[in-house]
């Protein structure tokens, strides 16, 4: 089917940096306009050009590669600041996914920024959001907060800190630690629910739903293997504003919708019409 899709002439693209997102497993999880820049542009900056290789190689791309990671950085961004203010175009791409989601860039982008060079961002695949659509978890309000610490102090500590964030909270684990950071989000935050995302649009793709105790049943005879994504159901914690006019607008709603509950509540009693209208939502729903 690609072999219908050509890709665009060398000379398209001004100068300025790409961001390019890349597959996270399956190569074919790439956008033909991320296929067009990588081919289109004078260089491309890799994490690891040994790894892009492969991707590069599928789409018969031939644009120059340099590398970008978080060890050369400092040296290599001047080079690169220079190159584009020289005239070129240079897209930034990761091992897999978006570049700066837990990967290097964001220094890049600053430069850039601060040098009045053009960012653009070709958008694509990105594990995060990828673990959210699949979690059952909700989507209307989410944090992305990387990978967590190590040790086991600064573990319980970092989820002890999102115990009062509201909406779903997505991070990334190794394999090798997903059993004592579950045991720790259990241990800090509760017995919440949640999904372990592995290896996710790859031949060994899988979802392991339940509470942290019920996951963490599943997998204790279990060395699991490949990339990880966690997503938990953290519930809105009501605040005391919201408790305390829990009973009341309980009472009404046996009697009005939300939207009427909302309306006149917020007329009687002067407050904003949407904060009562979300507590009256949730109450419906019986969150
Ligand atoms: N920039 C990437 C992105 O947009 O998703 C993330 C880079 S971060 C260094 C790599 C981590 O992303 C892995 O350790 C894993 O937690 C997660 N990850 C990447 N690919 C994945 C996949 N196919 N399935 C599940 N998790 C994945």
């Amino acid at each position: 089917m690609i072999k219908n899709i050509s890709l665009e002439d060398k000379s398209k693209y001004p100068p300025g940096l790409y961001i390019v997102s890349t597959p996270i497993g399956n190569l074919k999880d790439i956008t033909i306009r991320a296929l067009e820049v990588l081919n289109g542009v004078d260089i491309i900056a890799c994490e690891d050009t040994r790894n892009s290789k492969v991707l590069l190689e599928k789409y018969s791309i031939s644009t120059k590669t340099i590398s970008y990671h978080d060890f050369n950085g400092e040296e290599a961004r001047p080079r690169i600041i220079n190159d584009i203010l020289n005239g070129k175009s240079l897209a930034l791409i990761s091992d897999a996914g978006t570049p700066l989601i837990s990967d290097p860039g964001y220094k890049l982008v600053k430069e850039c920024v601060l040098n009045n060079i053009e960012v653009f961002t070709i958008p694509g695949s990105c594990a995060a959001i990828s673990a959210l659509t699949v979690a059952g978890c909700p989507s209307d309000k989410f944090h992305f907060v990387g990978f967590p610490p190590n040790k086991e102090m600064a573990k319980e500590e970092f989820f002890s800190g999102l115990k009062n964030l509201q909406g779903s909270i997505i991070f990334y684990e190794s394999p090798k630690r997903v059993h004592e950071t579950l045991k720790a989000v259990q241990k800090t935050m509760g017995n919440l629910q949640g999904c372990v995302a592995r290896e996710l649009t790859k031949l060994f793709e899988e979802k392991i739903y339940g509470t942290m105790e019920e996951i963490l049943n599943s997998i204790k005879d279990r060395t699991l293997k490949g990339e990880i994504v966690v997503v938990l159901n953290n519930p809105a914690q009501i605040s005391n504003f919201e408790s305390q006019l829990e009973p009341l607008v309980t009472e009404v709603l046996k009697y009005c919708s939300v939207k009427d509950t909302s309306s006149a509540l917020s007329k009687a009693l002067k407050i904003n019409k949407s904060e009562i209208y979300d507590l009256a939502l949730r109450l419906k729903d019986g969150a």
